[in-house]
C-alpha cells in the first residue's frame, strides 16, 4: 500500500503532560473499539472494573463516559490506563488522535487535525508551504468502496486546488477565490460523470494566465458587514463545548462594520503571517475534499474549506478592532484550534455547516463578496 501524508505528519509527536490544553480534557465522547472493550472486560483489577462501568453503549458502539474530562486522566495529565496496561491497550482512537486517516484501496492517506496545540504549534512555525510525501507501507487493501472512475480526477484536482492554495503569487483570499470559482464546475462535472470534463477543468486550472482570468473578473457584489453579520449569526447558534469562541462570534456580529473598515489595515500588518490561513485552507481541503470519491459532495466540501478559512480571518481582525493589535502567533493559533475544536471536530456543528451550505445561506455571492 502506498501512504501519502503531509510533512507535519511526520513530525507531530503528542506533547502529553506538557500539553496545556490535553484532548483527554475536552470532554469528547471517546469511542472505546471492540478489542480494547474485550481487553478491558476480560481484566480482574479495580482499574479493570472501573473502565468498565464507565463505558456506555450508543447505537451498536461503546463510548467512555466522561464529565468534562477523561476519568482515567491522573494529575499529571497521564493516561492512567496507559500506564499500567501499555498503550497496546487504550483505545485506538486515544492512541491515535490526533491523527486522522482515509483509505481508497491498496492507497492510504494521513494527517494530523487541527484541534491538537501541538499541531498547530508546528504550523505556526512553518512559513514554507506544506509539503506532501508517498511512500510504501506494509498493510493489506482496504474494502470500503469508493467510485474508482472518478477518484484519480479528483484527486488530481484537489493536488491542483492544493497547489493554488500554496501560491503565493496571489493574495490568499484570491487564492481561496479561484477555488470558489471552479467548485460548481466541478461539481456539475463529477454530477455528470464526465471524465473529459474533469480532464479539460484540471487543464485549464494549470494555466496560470486562466488563474489571472478569474480573479480580475471577479468582484464582489454584497455589502461585506452584513455577510460577516450573517455568517456571525449562523455560527452563534451553534453548540460549543466552552462559550469562548460563540462570545467572539458575537464581537464579530456586533463590530461587522468596524471589522469591514479595518481589514485593509489589517492586511497590511498581518503581511507575511498569511501563510497560516494558507495553512488553514490547504488543511481543510486535504483532509475533506477526496471524500468526494465516495459521496459526489465536492462544492459543499469547497464551500466549507473557504469559510473555515475566511472566518479564522475574521476572528483575527476582530481581535484587531477590540485590542487595536493583530493578536500574538500564539493568540492566533489558540483561536484556529479552538475553532477546530469547536467546530470542525464537532459532527452536529459540521453537518449545520454543510447544510447552511447546501441551502444556500451561505452561498457563492457571500463568499464571493468576502473574498474578492
Ligand atoms: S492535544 Fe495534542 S499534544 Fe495535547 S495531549 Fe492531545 S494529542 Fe497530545
Amino acid at each position: 500500500m502506498r501512504l501519502y501524508c503531509p510533512d507535519i505528519f511526520e513530525q507531530f509527536r503528542c506533547t502529553g503532560s506538557d500539553c496545556s490544553d490535553n484532548c483527554c480534557k475536552t470532554g469528547w465522547d471517546i469511542e472505546i473499539d471492540d478489542k480494547t472493550l474485550e481487553f478491558y472486560r476480560s481484566l480482574d483489577s479495580g482499574l479493570g472494573r472501573r473502565l468498565v462501568s464507565n463505558i456506555y453503549e450508543e447505537d451498536g458502539c461503546h463510548y467512555m463516559g466522561q464529565d468534562g474530562g477523561c476519568p482515567f486522566m491522573n494529575e499529571k495529565g497521564l493516561c492512567s490506563v496507559q500506564l499500567e496496561y501499555g498503550e497496546e491497550h487504550i483505545s485506538e482512537i486515544c492512541r491515535e488522535h490526533p491523527r486522522f486517516y482515509e483509505w481508497f484501496g491498496n492507497y492510504k492517506e494521513a494527517g494530523v487535525g487541527l484541534s491538537c496545540e501541538e499541531v498547530c504549534r508546528l504550523l505556526a512555525y512553518h512559513p514554507k508551504p506544506v509539503i506532501f510525501t508517498e511512500r510504501e507501507i506494509d498493510e493489506e487493501e482496504d474494502s470500503l468502496g469508493y467510485n474508482k472512475e472518478l477518484f484519480p480526477y479528483i484527486k488530481k484536482l484537489r493536488d491542483i486546488f492544493i497547489s493554488i492554495l500554496q501560491n503565493r503569487g496571489y493574495s490568499v483570499l484570491h487564492r481561496s477565490g479561484i477555488l470558489l470559482y471552479a467548485a460548481q464546475d466541478v461539481q456539475d462535472a463529477v454530477d455528470n460523470g464526465d471524465v473529459g470534463r474533469l480532464k479539460h477543468i484540471c487543464g485549464l486550472l494549470s494555466v496560470e494566465g486562466f488563474l489571472m482570468e478569474i480573479i480580475n473578473e471577479a468582484g464582489s457584489s454584497e455589502d461585506k458587514a452584513s455577510v460577516y453579520k450573517k455568517l456571525a449569526e449562523f455560527f452563534i447558534g451553534l453548540d460549543y463545548i466552552n462559550t469562548g469562541l460563540r462570545d467572539k462570534f458575537q464581537e464579530i456580529h456586533d463590530s461587522a462594520e468596524d471589522i469591514a473598515a479595518k481589514e485593509k489595515l489589517f492586511d497590511k500588518l498581518y503581511g507575511e503571517s498569511c501563510f497560516e490561513l494558507e495553512h488553514i485552507a490547504v488543511y481543510f481541503i486535504y483532509r475533506y475534499l477526496l471524500k468526494a470519491a465516495r459521496d459526489s459532495d465536492v462544492t459543499v466540501r469547497v464551500y466549507a474549506a473557504i469559510t473555515a478559512a475566511a472566518v479564522i480571518r475574521l476572528l483575527f481582525v476582530n481581535e484587531l478592532v477590540r485590542i487595536g493589535r493583530i493578536p500574538s502567533k500564539e493568540e492566533r493559533w489558540g483561536l484556529i484550534k479552538d475553532f477546530s475544536k469547536e467546530i470542525e471536530y464537532s459532527p452536529d456543528n459540521m453537518d449545520r455547516l454543510y447544510d447552511e451550505i447546501l441551502s444556500d445561506r451561505i452561498d457563492f455571492k457571500a463568499l464571493e463578496s468576502i473574498l474578492f
